[in-house]
């Protein structure tokens, strides 16, 4: 399997040649403040299948047994890697195609936020609200697309 990815701007962007194990969320109270979300979705990939194959993330040792990979320039969490591991975690929603590595297991749990279980059960936005900002948002984006490009940004458009 062969995968890509990389953060909302496009400055950092990462290849795996490879699969991606044990795909899960992780509740923890430090990936929620890691993500500024309720969980953070990770996988774990072997150092030999891992090429960063655009720029270079910053780093947070968020503690003497982690540090966490992020885009310097948009903020897009990419990383969490154990310290001497064989390996790095990717967050799955950084992939070009999240849907290629569905999540199996979810850890954390004592963290986990009360209200998880109903979000799936929440009402959807109206059609047309949704679509309307959709559009409005779409005439003008400066979010890397889902595939590599041999050039970014784009000059002068
Ligand atoms: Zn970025
Ligand atoms: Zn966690």
């Amino acid at each position: 399997m062969a995968f890509s990815g990389g953060c909302q701007c496009g400055a950092v962007r990462y290849r795996i040649d490879g699969d991606i194990g044990n795909p899960h969320i992780c509740h923890c109270r430090m990936c929620q403040k890691a993500s500024g979300n309720y969980f953070m979705p990770l996988g774990w990939v072997q150092r030999e299948s891992f090429t960063l194959t655009r720029g270079a993330p910053s780093w947070f040792r968020s503690s003497d047994m982690v540090r966490r990979g992020f885009c310097q320039a948009c903020g897009t969490p990419l990383f969490f890697e154990p310290v001497n591991s064989e390996g790095i975690n990717v967050t799955l929603g950084s992939l070009d195609e999240p849907e290629m590595a569905k999540p199996t297991l979810q850890s954390g749990q004592g963290s986990r936020l009360s209200f998880f279980h109903n979000l799936s059960e929440l009402p959807d936005e109206a059609q047309e609200v949704s679509a309307d900002w959709l559009t409005a948002v779409a005439r003008k984006t400066y979010q890397h697309p889902d595939h590599d490009t041999a050039e970014w940004p784009p000059k002068d458009e």
